[in-house]
């Protein structure tokens, strides 16, 4: 099947939905569910039916139509906007599986994409999509809570008392802190120690006016950071090149080290690529995304660990950097960091490894004897690592360390301009002006934990996970994702999200994940003795979820389950970009401003 010139898209289209008509007639008529993807395909074979009712169909099956539109009409009333949006999105879903019944298999991806937006071309779909795209936004708006009895969109005419601004900002802070002063929260808040938390805030205090832009007005903000630096590196075994930079997050430290490849390598080709497993983090994709180089996404194993031979494969001339993860968000996978080494010394190309999250944890873990690879700059091939003090480093949010094998390497991630009017300009990392007194903070965290301090805290817990991982695989019917070795536990089981909208409802925020549909508890310091109650709690809840007739349609898990089934991932885009507009718009302002992102790429 091609679509070559616009005319033959059209021939080809009416064939297509004349077949897929008759086809779902009697696919409707043998089977009687009524799931998601059943209503989406309802839907989508109704707007087929209005596109292209010149065509001519068989008398039972006009029939049928009828009765479908009065099936659907009586379903989607009972349906919460969300999950309907879902369901649309679930059109192009329905779509394909039909699609792919009477092409002769060979669907390639390109041609999904024609078929996706000739579908959301369709008058009716698109007038769906767009009033079912604001039902969304309406409703996250509503979801996200924010208190606007007192809003300020205007500055006020004259300034409001410090101790009003106080008294209303300690109310609001009140309120967060019922979300995540409880113990039940996956990662998010790492230790919440008051003693600890106060130490964080003197320091910030007493530098909060500090950049570390101007180090001849700040000498003591350069003190904290390459100390804070050079504390990092030894914890990964740095040897005696081992340089490198404080960021804002894992984010940026991901971002600056693929940038110093990129220009680290801009000899060698001008057209970057990196190889990652699938399971890395997002920042990696941000990166590529920004710096314009091509990022190849390799799958796991069947042990969740990047799959070695095809990571071997994919590299090419164009290939600057491999990376692996230690351990990876999703699942708390440690991947193969020793073969990744032979790999790109090999090669000779870069290794980035990305312990943002288990920088902090693994080291101790090992030196308390528990099972984890060599992981950092012990093996020869490892030329670059981040390391996240703002999560079990215990810092206040806002720093991180990138470090790499060589000062050569690091030079590249650095910004010059000479010519400036402005004056002589240098940068190592993407801002300008940075917070000092973050840089202070993250000093005084690690100085104040000491050895001994993270070490004891990781000792406890790897004994909370150890009861969670024992506790959750004695409970009938939950799965495990993989060995995990540290302290990150995915699992799964049927009706996943459902369990997890479950777990919600006793107070546990979990990590929903997607293929396979999965959650993960990251267990933090604040966990620490929780382990029993948390596994009790799943197996409450997966009693409760045998013991229903019927699953809910509303929560998160409509939602999941459908978003992750959904072919169209472009939709799920626009929808993830509507999720953003409402989060950083005023309220006040959400009806007035309505940038379509699906508008402008079509
Ligand atoms: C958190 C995390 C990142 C990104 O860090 P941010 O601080 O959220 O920018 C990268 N990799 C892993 C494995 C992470 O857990």
């Amino acid at each position: 099947m091609k679509f070559d010139t616009q005319k033959q898209q059209h021939h080809h289209h009416t064939t297509i939905v004349h077949q897929i008509i008759i086809v779902y007639y009697f696919y409707t008529t043998t089977t009687s569910t009524t799931s998601t993807t059943t209503l989406s395909t309802n839907i989508f074979i109704l707007y087929l039916v209005n596109k292209y009712n010149q065509l001519s169909l068989p008398f039972v099956v006009k029939d049928r139509m009828k009765d479908l539109i009065e099936a659907t009409n009586t379903y989607l009333e009972s349906y919460q906007p969300l999950t309907l949006v879902a369901a649309t999105a679930g059109i192009t879903a329905a779509s394909v599986a039909l699609i792919k019944t009477l092409s002769d298999g060979d669907f390639q991806k390109n041609i999904q994409k024609k078929f996706f937006s000739a579908v959301k071309n369709v008058p009716a779909v698109k007038q769906e999509i767009k009033k079912q795209r604001s039902k969304v936004k309406e409703t996250l708006k509503k979801s996200f809570n924010t208190d606007t009895t007192n809003p300020h969109y205007v500055l006020p005419e004259n300034g409001v008392a410090h101790s009003q601004i106080l008294a209303e900002m300690q109310k609001l802070m009140e309120k967060d802190e019922t979300k995540w002063g409880t113990s039940k929260v996956s990662g998010c808040v790492y230790l919440g120690e008051t003693e600890h938390t106060e130490l964080l805030n003197k320091a910030y205090a007493l530098f909060s006016l500090s950049n570390p832009l101007h180090p001849g007005v700040f000498p003591s903000i350069r003190k904290f950071e390459t100390e804070s630096i050079a504390m990092v590196a030894n914890m990964m075994n740095g040897h005696p090149k081992v340089v490198g930079a404080m960021t804002s997050g894992g984010t940026e430290s991901i971002f600056m080290a693929v940038k110093a490849y990129r220009d680290f390598y801009a000899d060698k080709t001008s057209h970057p690529e990196i190889v990652v497993p699938v399971t890395i983090h997002a920042a990696f994709d941000k990166a590529c995304g920004y710096l314009g180089i091509k990022i190849v996404h390799i799958p796991f194993g069947d042990d969740y660990k990047v799959d070695i031979a095809a990571l071997r494969k994919a590299i090419n001339k164009n290939t600057i950097m491999i990376a692996g993860s230690a351990v990876n968000f999703p699942h708390g996978i440690i991947d193969d960091i020793e073969t990744l080494s032979k790999i790109a010394l090999e090669h000779d190309i870069g290794l980035h490894v990305d312990a943002c999250l288990g920088g902090f944890v693994i080291p101790f873990a090992e030196e308390l004897g528990y099972d984890i690879p060599v992981f950092d700059f012990r093996l020869q091939g490892v030329t670059s690592m981040s390391v996240d003090t703002h999560k079990f480093g215990y810092a206040a949010k806002g720093t991180s360390v990138v470090l790499f094998g060589k000062p050569k390497l690091r030079r590249s991630m650095y910004f010059t301009a000479p010519n400036w009017p402005g004056g002589i300009y240098a940068s190592p990392t993407m801002p300008g002006s940075r917070p000092g007194g973050l840089v202070a903070a993250c000093w005084a965290s690690l100085v104040a934990q000491g050895h001994q301090g993270f070490k004891s805290k990781v000792e406890s817990i790897m004994q909370t996970t150890k009861i969670i991982l024992k506790g959750l695989k004695e409970i009938e019917g939950i799965q495990i994702i993989g060995d995990p070795k540290a302290m990150v536990v995915a699992f799964t089981c049927e009706n996943i999200f459902f369990l997890n909208d479950l777990m919600s409802h006793k107070g546990w925020h979990l990590n929903a994940l997607q293929k396979p549909d999965s959650v993960h508890i990251c267990v933090t310091a604040k966990h620490i003795g929780m382990g029993e109650t948390f596994v009790q709690d799943v197996r409450d809840s997966m009693k409760e979820l045998k013991s229903m007739d019927k699953l809910p349609t509303d929560g998160m898990a409509p939602i999941y389950g459908t978003a992750s089934s959904v072919p169209d991932r472009d939709l799920i885009g626009v929808i993830l970009s509507d999720f953003i507009d409402t989060l950083i718009t005023p309220d006040q302002q959400q009806n007035k401003s309505s940038a379509s992102p699906s508008e402008k790429q079509q």
